[in-house]
């Protein structure tokens, strides 16, 4: 945990957020600006800062981060139509919150290449 990390203090329920699964580590929430009709940012409680900080032992976490985060696009019946998760990792992909978190997407078409 970091005090002043933004997304450990919403896993620490210090900041509200529309939050659509929680369980022991990992928690689902509406993103506070949208960029498709569904937009959810899928986290580890645990603090970790970027792509980059990911290591062996986080192994089990990040393949149940991905897994969980199928779940709920089905869930939410993005299934079939399709949806895009993104991970950015520092400046050059624009990454604005330095606790690692998945974007899931759906709702609209979305291009590729991606600017
Ligand atoms: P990044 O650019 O780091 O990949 O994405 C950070 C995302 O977090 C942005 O899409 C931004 O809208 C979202 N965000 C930033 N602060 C908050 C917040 O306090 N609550 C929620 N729900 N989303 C946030
Ligand atoms: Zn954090």
């Amino acid at each position: 945990m970091s005090a002043d990390c933004i997304f450990c203090r919403i896993a620490k329920k210090e900041i509200n957020a529309d939050t659509v699964y929680e369980d022991d580590d990992v928690i689902a929430f509406k993103d506070l600006n949208p960029q498709a009709p569904v937009h959810l940012l899928i986290i580890p409680k645990k603090h970790i800062e970027t792509l980059n900080d990911l290591d062996g032992r986080d192994l089990e976490l990040a393949g149940r981060l991905i897994l969980k985060t199928k779940e709920i696009a089905v869930d939410a019946g993005l299934g079939e139509d399709g949806y895009r998760l993104v991970i950015n990792c520092n400046r050059n992909a624009g990454q604005e919150v330095f606790h690692i978190h998945l974007h899931l997407m759906g709702g609209r078409k979305f291009n590729w290449p991606p600017g």
